[in-house]
């Protein structure tokens, strides 16, 4: 990976420069062509302008019996080179003959083979200035008629571009040295560049392979703010999420595993007591005195109940997981079903020696809920306050209004929930004393099913905390009822 982004980088900096140098040269040396050409025209057209009279008067004014014109106007031309920038080496003057073209005189002698007839000369031949030039021509001319002594000369003047030539190739060297300096600065840099780039991606890499083969212990450093630092910033907390939803899943996938072992033994208990006592039963058949044989089928019977009350349980709690169990909302007096609840239990817990008292303020709203599953969680926290506590106990039931809350407290005077177990109650099949709940009739399910319930309508089961002996646990019930319509109303 080092090697070919390494490589990217190189050739993009390369690139970069050499399209760079290109485009600046080639502008710089058009420029200057330009420049020479327009240079040349402007100077050629002042000097035979308005502010040169004098020139053009000397150049047409013939002398007393004039015999070599050409030569007088050579004379002149010469006397006002500067003004023309003749230097005799790279631009010249020439007198040419106003009707054929043909050389008189000039600074240089006439070129080998005659002079050409450039279009500047025919323009010229016919009268008119010639002051044309194509930037792509290797010279430029400029050819002015003239009359002197009733004589048609041509004033001819002719530049070859050399000096601008010679600082083309001045400046092409110029670029090609710029250029190489340039592109081992740009190698150089990339170099610090891929360091700077590179090295901090190969460090995501080998993060990234650590989490792949399952080490999310290792947390990658951010080096910088730029894209790369809010890269490995990113996958830190990807690995974060992830670790936390592998160790849910992993949990979850623990849970339920706990979930059927659980089921299977709390069923396999009443199965193993139902196959045996039918066993004996069997094998002693006519044998066996009737009080113990009624006894036998009495627990069998028992058995058979238990295992219906906990299938009953776990119907309960999959319709509630598969979301088929729906609510049905009424609206009814919550005091009502308080006081419905107390009068339920009264007998049971009078069969314990148990003292219940109820404590319901003069007015409490009416809720928006289902009664019967209210009902429920009513019944089984109370229930479980007569069960967990020893005979002869208190038990107080109080109910209230807080905001737009309604609530009741099942308050006992029991056995109480060790602190360690107090998170756990209500976990599915979780009991403090397995033995003492089973004796009792209970599945373990109560609790999970009541918190179900109460979530389902948007509320609260919980335990208070307390400092004397016993448990108060609190179901809490929004009045307005679920705000998501989770049933229709009967
Ligand atoms: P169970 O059918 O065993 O009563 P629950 O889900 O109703 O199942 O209760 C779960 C466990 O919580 C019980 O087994 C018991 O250990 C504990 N528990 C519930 N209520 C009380 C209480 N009032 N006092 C002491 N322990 C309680």
């Amino acid at each position: 990976m080092r090697r070919s982004l390494h490589l990217k980088l190189v050739l993009i900096m390369v690139l970069l420069i050499v399209s760079l140098m290109v485009v600046v040269g080639a502008f710089l040396m058009n420029s200057v062509t330009g420049y020479y050409i327009n240079d040349f025209y402007s100077q050629t057209a002042a000097a035979f302008g308005q502010d040169n009279v004098d020139f053009v008067r000397d150049l047409q004014t013939a002398g007393e019996d004039e015999e070599d014109g050409a030569a007088m106007v050579e004379a002149v031309l010469s006397t006002y080179s500067g003004v023309l920038g003749v230097d005799r080496r790279h631009r010249n003057f020439y007198v040419l003959d106003g009707a054929t073209g043909r050389y008189l005189a000039g600074s240089a002698p006439e070129p080998e083979g005659g002079m050409p007839i450039t279009p500047n000369i025919a323009t010229a031949l016919l009268g008119t200035p010639g002051f044309d030039s194509s930037v792509t021509a290797d010279y430029m001319d400029a050819a002015i008629p003239i009359v002197r002594g009733g004589q048609n000369y041509i004033v001819y003047i002719l530049d070859n571009r050399e000096t601008a030539r010679a600082l083309n190739a001045e400046m092409f060297s110029l670029i090609v040295e710029a250029l190489v300096l340039g592109l081992v600065i740009s190698i150089l840099l990339s170099f610090l560049l891929s360091k700077t780039m590179v090295n901090p991606l190969q460090r995501l890499t080998d993060g990234i392979e650590e989490v792949a083969r399952g080490d999310f212990s290792r947390k990658l450093e951010v080096t910088s703010g730029d894209e790369i630092g809010q890269l490995t910033e990113s996958f830190n907390a990807m690995a974060l999420q992830l670790e936390s939803t592998i160790a849910d899943l992993e949990q979850e996938e623990q849970k339920r595993k706990d979930f059927v072992a659980n089921v299977s033994h709390e069923l396999r208990t009443p199965l193993t007591n139902i196959k045996s006592y039918a066993e004996t039963l069997a094998d002693g058949l006519g044998d066996l005195p009737p009080e113990m044989a009624q006894r036998f089928l009495g627990v069998i019977l028992n058995e058979s109940d238990r295992m219906t009350h906990i299938l009953q349980d776990l119907l309960t709690l999959s319709r509630f997981d598969s979301g088929r169990s729906e609510l049905r909302l009424t609206r009814f007096p919550f005091a009502k079903a308080v006081d419905d609840t107390y009068q339920a239990i009264l007998m049971d817990a009078q069969n314990h020696a148990h003292t219940v008292e109820l404590r319901l303020p003069d007015w409490l709203p009416q809720v928006r809920a289902d009664r019967e599953r209210i009902m429920q969680v009513m019944m089984n926290i109370v229930s479980n306050a007569i069960k967990y506590t020893p005979d002869g106990g208190r038990i107080v039931l109080s109910a209230g209004i807080a905001g737009d809350k309604v609530w009741m407290e099942v308050d006992d005077n029991g056995i109480g929930i060790p602190p360690a177990d107090r998170d756990r109650i209500f976990e599915r099949f979780y009991r403090v004393d397995k033995a003492r709940s089973r004796q009792s009739g209970g599945t373990g399910l109560g609790l999970s099913i009541a918190q179900e319930i109460m979530l389902r309508h948007d509320g609260r089961l919980y335990l208070v905390d307390k400092t004397e002996p016993g448990l108060t646990i609190r179901m809490e019930l929004p009045i307005q009822g679920p705000r998501e319509e989770a049933g229709h109303e009967g």
